[in-house]
């Protein structure tokens, strides 16, 4: 599209289907930016969190119905935990407007499609999405224009999705700073389980182990954390609900991920096992690769 349309709001009305970090995100650059919709709606579960959005002024509309809050709408998001998808698809299905665009920030694809899919009308383009951004925070406060600045946010159409439709999203993730990226929804939940879903597992079970050990060992591990025990402890601190529906609904690749690592790290404990420095090593030096790889692609 020209440079002349980067200046027209893309969307009549945008509804945000949730708004904790990634749609207030959402509707805090739509504010500033005012080059993607020109009235926003948002929506969340609880009247606490709604009010906290008006309070925050994050939107045009507040609406604690999510199928009033889709009416008129050109444009809608769900940006609630994945395992809410099925109700929330089902409760808006009838009132999407012909035409509309239905997409999601939900971290896992092949579930959205199966739980959402069957609830979009005739006419309305479903194309579920996936910004790779975040924190560990939640909440309408924890949102921040710049979250999807520089980061990669993946479509992963339907069969049979409109072109344009694509196109359209496809801008509107760029105006928030992001990159995209157009891939099947299968191989999203292959990539996601290695690059997020494990890491994320791993850092819940790692906490879970240094809490469970002996009171006196505990307390050692939290005076004298080591950064790589740190680390792990912030993506722990991630959202209970958000992950519990990410690992149920993306638990095939989920597990044939685990399932690899374990083998690997078998490898490892044998190497260590039976003083094997080089494949010690050789392990290290991979792990700086990818880390240095990181960083010349800016996404560390
Ligand atoms: P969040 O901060 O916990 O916010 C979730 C929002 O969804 C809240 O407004 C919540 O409302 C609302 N909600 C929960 N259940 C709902 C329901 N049944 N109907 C309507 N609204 C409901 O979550 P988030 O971090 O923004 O994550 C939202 C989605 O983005 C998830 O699907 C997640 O997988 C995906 N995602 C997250 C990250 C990340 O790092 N956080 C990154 C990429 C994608 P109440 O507060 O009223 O319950």
């Amino acid at each position: 599209m020209s440079e002349m349309l980067d200046q027209e709001p893309l969307f009549d009305r945008l509804a945000l289907i949730g708004v904790g970090l990634i749609g207030s995100s959402l509707a805090r650059i739509a504010r500033a930016k005012g080059t993607l919709a020109r009235r926003v709606v948002v929506n969340a579960r609880t009247a606490e969190t709604l009010d906290r959005a008006r309070v925050l002024d994050l939107a045009d509309e507040y609406e604690s119905d999510p199928a009033r809050a889709v009416e008129g709408a050109d444009c809608v998001i769900l940006c609630a935990p994945v395992g809410a998808y099925a109700a929330l698809a089902a409760r808006i299905g009838p009132h999407l407007a012909p035409g509309a665009i239905l997409t999601d920030v939900g971290s896992t694809k092949q579930s959205v499609v199966r739980d959402v899919g069957p609830f979009v009308p005739e006419g309305v383009h479903f194309i579920p999405g996936h910004p790779m951004a975040g924190t560990e925070f939640s909440g309408p406060d924890a949102g921040f224009v710049e979250l999807f600045q520089n980061r990669w946010c993946l479509l992963t159409p339907v069969a049979g999705s409109d072109p344009a439709a694509i196109a359209k999203l496809k801008l509107f993730w760029q105006r928030c700073g992001a990159m995209v990226s157009v891939m099947d929804a299968a191989h999203h939940d292959r990539v996601v389980a290695i690059v997020s879903h494990l890491p994320h597992l791993i850092a819940f079970t790692i906490c879970g182990t240094a809490d469970d050990l002996a009171d006196e060992t505990r307390q050692e591990v939290l005076q004298f954390a080591a950064s790589g025990f740190r680390d792990f402890t912030r993506i722990a601190a991630s959202d209970p609900v958000m992950w519990r529906d990410i690992f149920l609904n993306n638990r095939e690749a989920l597990l044939e991920m685990l399932a690899r690592f374990t083998e690997d790290a078998q490898a490892m404990a044998r190497a260590v096992r039976w003083g094997d420095a080089g494949y010690i090593e050789d392990k290290v030096l991979r792990g700086r690769k990818i880390r240095k790889e990181l960083l010349d692609l800016n996404q560390a």
